[in-house]
């Protein structure tokens, strides 16, 4: 962006003093990665006062900042805007800017795929467009409104990640980001601590809808009978599904992974037949919300064709890492639950990549009460024909290990509770070119770091 201070602080109905003139270009919360032109946010958390780092702040290239009112000791002489709460104000601009910002906005949750489809679809939709996407997972209600106010004026497409924990967070960033096309990925089982049910997950990610444009449209899973359901609730809400079974908006069939990606057959809304430079089927559910929303915006069949085999993933999901020894990994250690490893798990299963298939899985965190079941029940997606050694990395694996013990030989099958040198050790001894070795865990597992071994 490019404003005043005295724009901004109109914004905020506050003061500015003799600073009115100062050009603002973003907005920053780190002094450690602020860039010159920036409106530096301080935040008070539980440990660290940001207010400490506002000298810090103007050193590194800040233009002016905000302080918290009743924060001591605000300096003087410098370009700055007193507000209550610095949270609300950050959230407060970004809804303003948003109303006068003239890009289509497209805001995408779900359980899984958020960020894939994002990186999906700003790819597709790049080669046509000035698109501007979420920077990494700046998803929630400090990061979306920073990732509005990071838009250029002159951004035609803005594509949204938006993701909760929780009733009421979805609708909070939807009615400030209003969208003009929505997008449910899927409904998974993350976040059932704190939602209950997948019922629960399902409304909670529907409360998409309630900042969705008038004319605007929801793109949703159409496999998933709980959104099926939440949308037949909704006469006059424009929608369009997408999935694999044969009602939806856009079905793909015919998927064939190969080291290079997913081909697959579309019919519906657009016909013929499509590639992602992606792997895993799951992703190409998420290509296919990139494809309507391409088609929507009245992009030609052949524009989205070359629109999606442009796309390219955050790091860390899905991500091929030739390394030493010939061994090849795959890095999908951003995040898990249990649909994102199944389907990864399916993906490793079935691809004809390497011969000798590997498991590296780690603990899968925030799943609430039912979470020893959701563990065990990933025996359920492994298959000993296919699967040749698994190595089981964090406390709640010991669940899936109980369950495994007797279905895989003792030297095929490894637990550790938290020694990533066990893992490292035993992929040194028995891993070689043939081996292709799946990594996935929850972000907190950082099963990343055993790749860096092997780098
Ligand atoms: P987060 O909530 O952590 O931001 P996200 O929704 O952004 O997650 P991604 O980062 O795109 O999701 O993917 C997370 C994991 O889910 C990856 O392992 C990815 O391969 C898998 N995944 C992506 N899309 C789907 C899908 N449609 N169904 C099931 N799993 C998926
Ligand atoms: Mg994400």
């Amino acid at each position: 962006m490019k404003k005043t201070l005295q724009s901004i602080a109109n914004w905020l109905n506050v003061d500015c003093g003799n600073f009115g003139e100062t050009v603002v270009t973003g907005v920053s919360i780190d002094t450690r990665t602020i860039k010159k032109g920036d409106l530096f946010i301080p935040f008070k958390g539980e440990n660290v006062n940001g207010h400490q780092y506002v000298a810090k702040a103007f050193e590194n290239g800040a233009a002016a900042t905000l302080w918290m009112k009743n924060e001591p000791n605000p300096p003087s002489n410098v370009p700055i805007l007193f507000v209550e709460d610095s949270e609300i104000a950050l959230q407060d601009m970004a809804r303003q800017y948003r109303d006068e910002h003239k890009a289509i906005f497209i805001g995408i949750t779900g359980s899984n795929g958020k960020t894939s489809s994002k990186d999906i679809l700003a790819s597709a939709l790049s080669p046509y467009y000035k698109v501007q996407k979420t920077i990494g997972n700046f998803n929630n209600q400090l990061g979306l409104p920073i990732t509005i106010l990071s838009l250029d004026e002159d951004t035609e497409i803005a594509v949204l990640e938006m993701g909760m924990s929780g009733f009421g967070e979805i609708e909070f960033l939807s009615t400030l980001a209003r969208p003009h096309y929505a997008v449910i990925t899927n409904i998974g089982e993350a976040h059932m601590q704190d939602l209950g049910s997948r019922e629960g997950i399902a409304k909670a990610k529907f409360e998409i809808i309630k900042g969705l444009d008038e004319h605007g449209i929801l793109f949703y899973d159409g496999d998933e009978p709980l959104l099926q359901n939440l949308v037949g609730k909704e006469p006059n809400l424009n929608v369009e599904s997408f999935g694999f079974k044969q009602e939806n908006s856009l079905v793909a069939s015919n998927i064939v992974s190969t080291e290079k990606g997913s081909r697959f057959d579309v019919r519906g809304e657009l016909n013929g037949e499509f590639f992602i430079p992606v792997l895993g089927k799951h992703q190409v559910k998420n290509a296919l919300n990139a494809m309507l929303i391409a088609k929507s915006l009245g992009l030609r069949d052949d524009q989205i064709h070359f629109g999606i085999e442009q796309a390219k993933l955050t790091d860390m999901r899905m991500q091929l890492i030739p390394a030493r020894k010939g061994i090849l990994f795959i890095n999908d250690a951003y995040n898990a639950a249990p649909t994102s490893m199944t389907a990864a798990i399916q993906f490793v299963q079935t691809t004809d990549m390497r011969s000798e298939k590997w498991l590296v899985l780690g603990d899968m965190l925030e799943l609430g009460e039912n979470e020893k079941q959701f563990h065990e029940s990933m025996a359920n997606a492994i298959d000993e024909k296919e699967v040749k050694r698994i190595c089981l990395f964090g406390p709640r694996m010991k669940w899936l290990y109980d369950k495994l013990e007797n279905k895989f030989a003792k030297d095929n099958l490894i637990y550790t509770a938290n020694d990533y040198n066990v893992i490292i050790n035993y992929i040194e001894q028995h891993a070689n070119e043939n081996s292709l070795i799946l990594l996935k865990g929850s972000r907190g597992m950082k099963l990343e770091t055993i790749i860096e071994s092997f780098k």
